[in-house]
């Protein structure tokens, strides 16, 4: 079993090949899986917020994204096999589904990101089929008729793959909520991966993802919002380090 206790959550200890073999078979039993990927900001919010805690019970995969957390199981002397960023996996995931013949749906981003995304990606994956994009508007998942929409665009366009890029907690708790109505395989919660396929945002340099340092380009691109995030609010990370480290 590849499931083992990790700090605040359950992780499924995978590489990138078995997480993509594992989605696959999701894929073909349908039965309104969803995926989550941990990173510090994660691990962070699912300390207080119950609503996300639930969502990340009920997922059927759990990878982990970026470094800091693999160090961090390495401290605890249980390694995890392999970082798997949501960002990285998209592109593994895009181009999966292009050689079997699975339809994608791109849901989140800002208005209009999605659209840009699906078509980057198909210039790229010759025979991707994006069955259809939407980028809801702020503030949607307090409008039950905005959400009604959504689901009813998903349902119509039946994708075998639904990506939900709303940030956290948003997009585990919307897979947690409605992801057993909407008749796809599996979703995915891959946060800003829309923005980067899209252009909109430029992802960290290789040796900087490598190195743990992607915060510290997010940082960069987005003082305002990143520094808050990762200087602030993640900087709990080290409390938690070691409160967990005790666990068996
Ligand atoms: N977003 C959205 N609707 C919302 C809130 C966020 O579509 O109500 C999008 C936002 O435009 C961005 C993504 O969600 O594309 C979240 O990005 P974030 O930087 O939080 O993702 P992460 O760092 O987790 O990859």
């Amino acid at each position: 079993m590849s499931r083992m206790r990790f700090m605040n959550t359950e992780i499924d200890n995978l590489t990138m090949a078995e997480a993509l073999q594992s989605i696959d078979q999701m894929i073909q039993h349908d039965c309104g899986a969803y995926v989550v990927t941990p990173n510090v900001d994660h691990i962070v919010q699912l300390e207080k917020n119950v609503e996300l805690q639930k969502a990340y019970a009920q997922a059927a995969l759990i990878l982990t994204d970026g470094k800091p957390l693999i160090w961090i199981s390495k401290f605890y002397k249980r390694p995890i096999k392999e970082k798997i960023s949501g960002s990285d996996l998209f592109p593994e995931l895009c181009d999966l589904a292009a050689k079997k013949g699975y339809s994608m749906f791109f849901l989140g981003a800002a208005e209009g990101v999605a659209a840009i995304a699906a078509k980057n990606l198909q210039k790229r994956y010759k025979d991707l089929q994006v069955c259809g994009t939407y980028s809801p508007p702020f503030g949607f998942e307090k409008d039950p008729k905005e959400v009604n929409k959504i689901k009813t665009m998903i349902r119509n366009a039946k994708p075998d793959i639904l990506i939900v890029a709303l940030g956290a907690p948003k997009q585990e708790i919307f897979m947690y909520t409605h992801c057993r109505e909407l008749g796809v395989p599996v979703s995915l919660g891959l946060g800003a991966s829309l923005d980067f396929a899209a252009g909109n945002i430029k992802r960290a340099p290789r040796w900087m993802a490598d190195h743990g340092l992607e915060w510290l380009f997010r940082i960069t691109q987005d003082p305002k919002r990143m520094a808050k995030r990762y200087l602030v609010d993640d900087r709990k990370i080290l409390g938690l380090m070691f409160k967990y480290r005790k666990q068996r």
